[in-house]
């Protein structure tokens, strides 16, 4: 008789930095063991952007592969973007030249069963699941927000001057409120975190298109960037790609 296979979710992810910015303040990180995925996408400061996201993946993704995450994912979770908050405010406040350095975050906890996803600022979770690409975050951005009270159409939210500003984001304000959901899964699940140098340039139908290619994430990840690029690579894309492996702990 073989043995179980250990319960382990498939992850691809590809960065670049897009044809027009010259560094790429995007980061990302997973331990797909610890079924734990983070994308950052760092913002401000003179090179305040690439560390403010580095750091962030770093610390939060090393406090997701403790014991205590094993524990108490949802609270462990919690304390440790509370932490990068903190860590990042005092880099900025010590440093000049990192003075306004923030990042988004959107991370994706997954245990047999179930996903939990945090965000905060305009990187985004989408689940593909049956041929349907469903977003399951929206962004803490000003222009989104607007568009959500209906004072806003899709059209002026694309042709604002403000569609940059973010309202929530690590390094920010004392204090980060991060949007948490928890929600069911099925085997097969794939989830896509992603910067917001992805859904400016790809639409949600050609990012459907992508995913409904082929089995092979790191083929579709590679092709999401591209798609990218090919619109304009306005900015640094990044994708993390995850799939939900068949439950055989039940
Ligand atoms: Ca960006």
């Amino acid at each position: 008789m073989n043995a179980p296979k250990p319960w382990l979710p498939e992850a691809a992810a590809q960065t670049s930095l897009g044809r027009v910015r010259g560094s790429n303040e995007d980061a990302f990180g997973y331990r797909a063991d610890h079924g734990f995925f983070i994308v950052c996408d760092g913002m401000g400061g003179a090179a305040g952007g690439e560390v403010a996201s580095r750091m962030t993946v770093q610390a939060v993704l090393e406090r997701m592969c403790t014991g205590a995450a094993a524990t108490d994912g949802r609270e462990t979770l919690h304390a440790a973007i509370a932490d990068a908050n903190r860590a990042v405010l005092e880099r900025a406040d010590r440093d000049p030249g990192l003075y306004g350095m923030g990042t988004t975050l959107v991370s994706l906890l997954l245990r047999p069963g179930s996903a939990l996803i945090a965000h905060a600022g305009d990187s985004r979770c989408y689940l593909w699941r049956s041929g349907k690409l469903e977003r399951k975050t929206h962004d803490h951005s000003l222009v989104d927000e607007q568009m959500r009270l209906g004072t806003m159409t899709r059209e002026e939210a694309e042709r604002s001057p403000f569609r940059s500003v973010i309202t929530r984001a690590i390094g920010t304000q004392q204090t980060i409120n991060e949007e948490v959901q928890e929600m069911k899964t099925e085997p097969g699940d794939v989830f896509l975190l992603c910067s917001d140098g992805l859904t400016r340039e790809v639409d949600e139908e050609e990012m459907a298109r992508v995913l409904g290619v082929g089995d092979d994430l790191q083929a579709a990840a590679k092709r999401l960037v591209e798609a990218a690029n090919e619109a304009g690579g306005r900015d640094n894309v990044t994708c993390v790609l995850v799939r939900v492996p068949v439950d055989t702990s039940v």
